[in-house]
């Protein structure tokens, strides 16, 4: 069996000043432009126009997304950032089918979610969307290799052999695939999770601060399978995260604050993206 495909066992931790290894083709050009109409990576995989979403009422009234209108472009790594309460997993939420927007649309490709009857909605969920969880999220009693093939199994549908073994073997987990999740590391059931966030080749994955339980190494390993995810077969990724490194393996971050798109970069580096966090936080003490 060739690892071509497949994720070294103990990939360099890139050097923290450096950020990532290997950036895909930018769409852009560097600095913080806004990407070029028409250029390769200008396609929309989702987008949010004008979405709205509150919690609470009267004196608990909280506005977590504040008109946000947002294009996460087909083949990029994008990342979202902002403050703790900034809206980002409201966000995630509203864009992978997992909760509703009070006003606004979502759209995946061209199907606009808000649009869309329950039943409808969890199937798109089910065979479109990936969504990786910050605290993985696996079944405890299924073996790894259940739990990446379960969102088939759930669908009823027969996997592709050929695509189930790539997005098995870029997990790296070969020896360990029977193994239940209470016998892998934290890293270990990540990466698990991002191949069942993969296994149904999903127009898009979400991942929620996926690597924030994770040590810096483990970390690394999930971000640089993301990574090839998106350079390797062209899927596209939004990651949301607190970690300027993490953020550095990303094409484009777009930061948030109280549920608005306040500014964004391309081809970020940690500098940049600290950069722009500590003028965010400036004004204001950091909350959390
Ligand atoms: P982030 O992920 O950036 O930390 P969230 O999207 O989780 O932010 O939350 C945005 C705001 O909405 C916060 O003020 C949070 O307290 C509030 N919020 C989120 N979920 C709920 C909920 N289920 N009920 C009430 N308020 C919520
Ligand atoms: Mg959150």
């Amino acid at each position: 069996m060739t690892t071509a495909d497949g994720m070294p066992p103990t990939p360099p931790v890139p050097p923290a000043h450096a950020g990532p290894p290997a950036h895909g083709t930018p769409p852009g050009g560097d600095g913080t432009a806004t990407p070029t109409p028409g250029a390769p990576a200008g396609t929309p995989a989702a987008r949010v126009a004008g979405l709205t979403k509150t919690y609470g009422t009267g004196d608990a009234r909280v506005v977590a997304l504040d008109d946000v209108t947002l294009e996460l472009y087909a083949g990029e790594f994008t990342a979202v950032m902002g403050p703790s309460g900034s809206g980002k997993s409201t966000l995630m939420h509203c864009c992978a089918a997992l909760d509703r927007a009070d006003q606004g649309q979502v759209f995946i490709g061209e199907q606009d979610l808000t649009r869309l009857k329950d039943k409808d909605l969890t199937q798109l969920r089910r065979d479109r969307i990936g969504f990786v969880f910050q605290a993985f999220n696996l079944v405890p009693t299924l073996t790894a290799e259940e739990n990446i093939t379960l969102p088939l199994a759930l669908a009823g549908r027969k996997p592709d052999q050929e695509w189930r073994d790539t997005v098995i073997s870029a997990v790296a987990l070969a020896d360990r695939l029977d193994h239940k999740p209470n016998e892998l590391s934290g890293g270990q059931q990540q990466r698990v999770a991002v191949a069942r966030a993969r296994v149904s080749r999903p127009q898009i994955v979400f991942a929620d601060e996926p690597t924030g339980n994770l040590d810096s190494h483990s970390g690394a390993e999930v971000l640089q399978l993301l990574r090839r995810s998106v350079d390797d077969f062209g899927q596209t990724v939004v990651m949301v995260t607190h970690d300027p490194v993490a953020a550095a393996y990303t094409d484009r971050v777009v930061f948030l604050a109280d549920g608005q798109v306040v500014d964004e970069v391309r081809r970020p580096t940690r500098e940049v993206v600290l950069d722009v966090m500590t003028r965010m936080t400036a004004p204001v003490a950091v909350n959390d």
